[in-house]
């Protein structure tokens, strides 16, 4: 007959085990680069093991998303850029396609102020590498000039098969949707691996799953003047969060900042904000729609939102001040004594 001893320590390991369970427990952290940024991992409540052949998974992942849907890499993004050029249509991956598809949509909503056809401009500016090569010389109006009007991304079309055909000339580059895309896709692979809640986050672009043990998510707005944080935001599971902004990704000619937000329209950066925050269910979407209320600038942001369906923004506009909608000021939480730098006197 066993003695009861065991029996005891074995119930009481089993009581601390669930316990342990319970308890807040530090996430696994982790970080990789990809698509030209650092995607920051945090894992809660699973496995040393299981996080970490997780992270494995989405990093074997990332880094072959980021080199197909880099548009002046050599993968595939690249190779149906230069079937277009010569005429031809090319079928393309389900993640290819499906981000065209949604690119073609924001761009319609947006009426191409978001529009991956502005590839030919974001080379021409030297926004096709990152950092930007210093010695690149500065645009002439006239080689902006003579891309101008690009042809649309409403005019190429996928169908169900992922065929793409578009006109010549028309060059796609999806910088402003793929990281978005690429969080909603690594977030739903850890879902259904059953990692319990996480938050993942590639360059602004963010994502949570479940919940901490413990607490909810708390995540920073970055103050677009300096480092840190402007504002915080309480985060729901399974919310994503974008921002744009001309602070990351820009460079100085003879004393004004040109940074990599453009207008297809015009064929220049837009001025106007300083930094576009969204806050959507959809990652891909919401980075689409930071992108899109950028260019549309501090008149029109408001009916461009409306036009995407999305309800929470927040821009901070050239001159310092933050406008935000309704739904996204009941939630924000300003860093006590924040102000922009001119308000500041600084
Ligand atoms: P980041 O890539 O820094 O997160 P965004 O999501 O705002 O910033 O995307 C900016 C990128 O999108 C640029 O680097 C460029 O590749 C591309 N882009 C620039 N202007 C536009 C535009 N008007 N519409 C769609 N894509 C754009
Ligand atoms: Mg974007």
């Amino acid at each position: 007959m066993r003695s009861p001893r065991p029996r005891l320590a074995w119930l009481l390991a089993l009581l601390l085990g669930i316990y342990g369970c319970e308890r807040p427990a530090a996430p696994v952290e982790a970080e990789v680069y990809a698509m030209g940024t650092l995607v920051h991992f945090s894992l809660y409540g699973a496995s040393p093991e299981a996080a970490a052949e997780a992270i494995r998974a989405a990093e074997v992942w990332l880094q072959a998303f980021g080199r197909d849907g880099w548009a002046f890499g050599d993968g595939e993004l690249a190779h149906l850029n230069a079937a277009l050029a010569r005429g031809e249509c090319r079928r393309v991956s389900a993640d290819l396609a499906a981000q065209i598809r949604l690119a073609r949509a924001v761009s319609g909503a947006s009426e191409g102020r978001f529009d991956p056809a502005v590839g030919p401009l974001v080379r021409l500016w030297g926004f096709d590498r990152a950092p930007r090569d210093p010695d690149r010389p500065f645009p002439q109006p006239d080689a902006i000039a003579a891309l101008l009007p690009l042809p649309p991304i409403s005019a190429v079309t996928v169908s169900a098969a992922g065929e793409v055909c578009g006109p010549r000339g028309l060059f796609i580059d999806l910088g402003g949707i793929g990281k978005g895309y690429a969080v909603d896709h690594v977030v739903a692979d850890l879902a259904r691996r059953g990692i319990p809640a996480a938050l993942v986050n590639a360059g602004g672009n963010l994502k949570s799953w479940g919940e901490p043990p413990g607490r909810g998510w708390r995540i920073g707005i970055r103050d677009p003047y300096r480092p840190g944080v402007m504002a915080t935001l309480a985060l729901a599971a399974g919310e994503a969060v974008s921002t744009s902004g001309d602070y990351e990704r820009m460079f100085d000619h003879d004393g004004t900042r040109y940074h990599h937000i453009l207008d297809p329209r015009t064929g220049y950066p837009v001025a106007g904000l300083h930094a576009v925050t969204v806050v959507h269910a959809d990652a891909a979407l919401a980075d689409a729609a930071s992108t899109a209320l950028f260019v549309a600038g501090p008149e029109q942001w408001r009916p461009v939102a409306a036009a995407l369906g999305i309800a929470q923004a927040l821009v901070v506009q050239a001159d310092g001040t933050v406008a935000m909608t309704p739904a996204m000021a009941g939630r924000v939480r300003f860093v006590p004594g924040w102000a922009p730098p001119h308000a500041a006197g600084d």
